[in-house]
């Protein structure tokens, strides 16, 4: 175990309970203590220096240790450390993040709710819909859908939309309704010769069939993530969504984008719904939202969900949803501030001319024994490992390879994530051309010494 008795780390083993985390194999081998972070790096509390090439957890756009961030915090703090935004109270950076999000994001989104992470954010989109449904006088129409491999977060109502089994077994999930129809994994779920957009094709009638088969006055909502993150990186074919949005309209199934992780400049747009074209009803947003130095997500909603949830609250009395810290000032503080740093440094456009050359250099991997496909668009990549190239078969068990380089890549001075055995990049979006070759260069590294 790493660690001496009575350090960090021997205390975090004998009092922490670690999320998404194998309790007794971290017992075993101990925490690495993350101590302080500059740019894309942090520094362990033995001074070892590691590229966050996952940014967190797909997180922090504007990279570790930005001054301005901490000041905008501690202004606020300063001047309205805390207040609530319950029964017709308000405070200026709430209000004025709101108004930011609106002018940003897809036309048809006129109004943001505020809740403190992507979970609490998707279970707040759940009963919105069902709220603005009952309100419509449509009290059947309660259903999900969501695709296998989504991440929608990890509450009992949002870990029900997630289709990822380690999210869900033994958690006696789902417990809302919904049904999960197949995500859009080309590589690894197409029929053999079938095309992008016959696969695409093929997820819209499968999509459409679920929804005939449920009966479509019972189905709410379709949710997904325009680029899946967690569940393995996976860009769409290039006409899904507007098959996907075309099925879902033909019933009256709201849209919902969850990008959590695609929002605020991961693909090179703003938002990942202007690069694929997508028209939601509700977008949600969070972790960029901040760069994740405060705990803030917002969901955005049309006109049309807004009065009917408005008429509604007027007709019972309140609409009787919200949290403690909703509209939190200090997060939407920050939150403002990270918004002036991406756009004065045209973080998105970097991501764009950044995520080129990342995806060019990853790619350079493709030949490599371990690599079955290199896959993604701006700032985000998958690199999935299979034990056969030929055939795509994954290895046995899934994740031990995975977690091999995941290790092993600490060791070369690198943070990256293993989903099962794909290995995942999503770095800060400041990231240089310099950085991205160090960082495919230490990753090479760590895929050689595995091999
Ligand atoms: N939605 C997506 C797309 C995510 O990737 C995540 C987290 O990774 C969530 C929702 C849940 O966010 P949180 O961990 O803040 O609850």
């Amino acid at each position: 175990m790493r660690g001496l008795p009575n350090s960090i780390q021997a205390r975090d083993v004998e009092y922490v309970l670690h999320p998404v985390t194998n309790a007794r194999k971290h017992e075993e081998i101990g925490p690495i203590v993350i101590d302080r972070g500059e740019g894309i790096y942090v520094y362990d509390d033995q001074g070892n220096r590691y590229i966050e090439a996952l940014a967190g957890l797909w997180s922090v756009a504007v990279g570790f240790g930005e001054k301005r961030l901490v000041e905008a915090a501690t202004r606020q703090m300063a001047k309205l450390p805390y207040y609530h935004t319950f029964s017709h109270k308000t405070n200026e950076p709430s209000v004025l993040l709101a108004e930011r999000l609106v002018k940003m994001a897809p036309d048809r989104l006129k109004r943001a709710f505020f809740a403190n992470s992507g979970s609490e954010a998707n279970d707040s989109v759940i009963k919105m819909v069902w709220y603005y449904n009952n309100a419509r006088g449509l009290r059947q129409k309660k259903k999900f859908i969501a695709r296998t491999n989504a991440y929608h977060g990890i509450t009992l109502a949002s870990g029900s939309l997630t289709g990822l089994p380690a999210n869900q077994r033994d958690f006696d999930l789902p417990f809302v309704p919904v049904r999960h129809v197949t995500c859009p994994h080309h590589y690894r779920f197409a029929e053999p010769g079938e095309s992008e957009e016959a696969f695409a094709d093929r997820l819209a009638a499968e999509l459409e069939a679920v929804i005939l088969e449920e009966g479509p006055e019972t189905v709410a909502a379709f949710i997904g993530e325009p680029l899946m993150g967690a569940g393995g990186v996976l860009p769409p074919p290039a006409t899904y969504w507007n098959k996907i949005q075309a099925v879902c309209r033909k019933y009256d199934v709201l849209i919902v984008a969850d990008e959590v992780i695609n929002g605020f400049g991961r693909l090179g747009t703003m938002f990942a719904c202007d690069y694929y074209g997508i028209d939601p009803d509700i977008l949600v947003l969070s972790k960029q939202i901040t760069s994740s130095y405060q705990p803030l997500a917002a969901v955005m909603i049309s006109q049309e969900l807004y009065d009917g949830i408005a008429d509604n609250s007027a007709k019972i009395g309140t609409f009787g949803h919200g949290f403690t810290t909703s509209g939190h000032p200090v997060p939407a503080a920050v939150a403002l501030e990270n918004l002036d740093i991406i756009e004065e440094k045209n973080l998105v456009e970097n991501a764009r001319r950044m995520g080129e050359v990342m995806q060019a250099e990853l790619r350079k991997l493709a030949d490599h024994p371990l690599v079955g496909e290199v896959r993604g668009i701006g700032l985000i990549a998958g690199v999935e490992l299979v034990a056969d190239k030929e055939t795509k078969a994954k290895f046995d068990p899934v994740g031990k390879i995975g977690a091999q380089v995941f290790a092993r890549a600490h060791e070369n001075g690198l943070i990256i994530r293993a989903i099962g055995d794909v290995i995942a990049f999503c770095p800060p979006l400041i990231i240089n051309e310099e950085q991205i070759h160090d960082m495919v260069r230490r990753f090479k590294l760590t895929l050689d010494e595995t091999a």
